[in-house]
């Protein structure tokens, strides 16, 4: 397959040529031809898939249609939202780079920062606006965004929006877009809180759905190394080494434990930065900017703050801790081995953490392959201790299991929905048009 059959015009494939896309990812493939039918598309696919390229590129050729960029004061004309402030940050540098020799403006817009450049941004004219749901509400709020002349509406990493809280701030803006609109929701997991979410929005979608295991089965090589939770960092420092000079992500449950992992590794000498929720956004930008330059080898992350993070080509991702859900492993481990490169995927797993280890093995659908590290031999005589998820302090206490040690029972974050058993990301059985009630009458474009 080559980007020539899809149907994009010369100066999208100039842009793709220059970047070294030699072809379309399957996302890319399947998403392109639809959106450009002016079709509502439903994705299954996650970061690392090719996602933004897959709705970028033929919504900047539906747009440019007319050949002709936004006028100041013309209205934005496609809405991008995005869970948080570094993926709208991306997906607006990326729609800006495919549309480099198009004729299109396009800005973001995120909390965190002064409203006053943004503002004045979107007074300058913007046909495409990438947003989070919060700050756009801000906007809303001061009528220094018009939404009425939204012709896309594009739902980036919906499963997260939902998980961070988002719905009641999507429902409103959605309730300000004009009726008769295209529609793309991308999600990396279907729980029913999105099905329902996708069932008020799409009028007849096509359904584009990428195998969720390829990208974490064929180029990721996954491995769990057994470690004392004691000795978690005296593990870390031995395999950066093993890593040589090599960046690598590394994530933690916590923000404390991201600060404190900082600091430590800091201490010996191996350059360092944290990004969570209680950074200030200048503190992550930098951190990421460091890391993207090289000045720094570690990026310590929580799984908040390391959402929709692109970071190209890291050849290894390793987690400190488990996350308290499953479907987080699967976002934490599609940041290596992206886009045709392998990566590594390792997990130091304390006896703690074995039913996070079951139940993200039952979401995959098959077991990790474990491998003590010479020297990091767990001591079996140390019992399992509930673990701190810092948000919601302690796990349930521990229940007795067979062969007398204690093991964690209960999931720590009840917020977030499972995934379907079985883990097909969204029911591709639902036949197009059977939406429910309350949008009806919604033209495709
Ligand atoms: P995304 O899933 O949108 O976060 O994209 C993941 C990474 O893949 C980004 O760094 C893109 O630049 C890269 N990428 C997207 N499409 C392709 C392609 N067809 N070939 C090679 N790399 C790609």
């Amino acid at each position: 397959m080559s980007f020539d059959n899809l149907g994009l015009r010369a100066e999208l494939l100039r842009v793709i040529t220059e970047l070294g896309y030699t072809e379309p990812t399957p996302v890319q493939a399947q998403a392109i031809p639809v959106v450009l039918q002016g079709r509502d598309v439903l994705a299954g696919a996650q970061t690392g898939t090719g996602k933004t390229a897959a709705f970028s590129l033929p919504i900047l050729q539906l747009l440019n249609a007319n050949g002709k960029a936004q006028q100041p004061g013309g209205g934005i004309r496609c809405l991008i939202l995005t869970p948080t402030r570094e993926l709208a940050a991306q997906v607006e540098e990326s729609v800006h780079t495919y549309g480099k020799y198009l004729p299109l403006r396009s800005t973001t817009i995120y909390g965190g920062v002064s409203i006053r450049p943004q503002i004045a941004a979107i007074r300058r004219g913007v046909d495409v606006l990438v947003a989070t749901p919060g700050r756009l509400l801000d906007h809303v709020g001061q009528r220094t965004v018009d939404l009425s002349k939204i012709e896309i509406l594009v739902l980036d990493e919906a499963d997260r929006m939902l998980d961070m809280g988002f719905i009641r701030d999507i429902t409103k803006i959605i309730a300000l877009l004009p009726r008769n609109r295209q529609n793309l929701l991308f999600s990396a997991t279907f729980s029913p809180e999105i099905k329902r979410l996708a069932n008020g929005l799409m009028n007849a979608p096509a359904y584009v759905e990428v195998e969720r295991k390829a990208a974490t089965a064929n180029l990721v090589s996954h491995v769990v190394h057994p470690v004392d939770k004691a000795r978690k960092r005296e593990l870390l420092v031995h395999l950066l080494g093993e890593h040589g000079s090599k960046q690598g992500l590394v994530f933690t449950r916590t923000k404390h434990g991201a600060n404190k992992l900082c600091e430590q590794l800091s201490g010996q000498r191996i350059s360092a930065a944290a990004i969570h929720g209680n950074k200030s956004q200048q503190q992550r930008t930098k951190a990421l900017a460091d890391f993207k330059n090289g000045n720094i080898r570690v990026l310590i992350a929580t799984d908040i703050a390391a959402r929709g993070l692109d970071v190209d080509q890291l050849p290894y991702v390793i987690n400190f801790d488990l996350p308290s859900a499953p479907e987080e492993y699967v976002h934490r481990t599609g940041r290596t081995g992206r886009a045709g490169s392998s990566g590594d995927a390792i997990s130091l797993v304390c006896i703690d953490e074995t039913r996070l280890l079951k139940d993200i093995e039952r979401l995959m659908e098959r077991p990790i392959r474990q491998e003590i590290i010479q020297g990091f031999k767990p001591d079996p005589s140390i019992p399992a201790e509930p673990i701190e998820t810092g948000r919601q302090g302690r796990r349930p206490s521990p229940t007795p299991r067979a062969g007398g040690r204690p093991m964690v029972t209960g999931r720590a974050v009840a917020r977030r929905t499972p995934v379907a058993a079985g883990g097909r990301p969204f029911d591709a059985s639902r036949k197009p048009g059977s939406r429910g009630t309350g949008n009806e009458g919604r033209g495709n474009r």
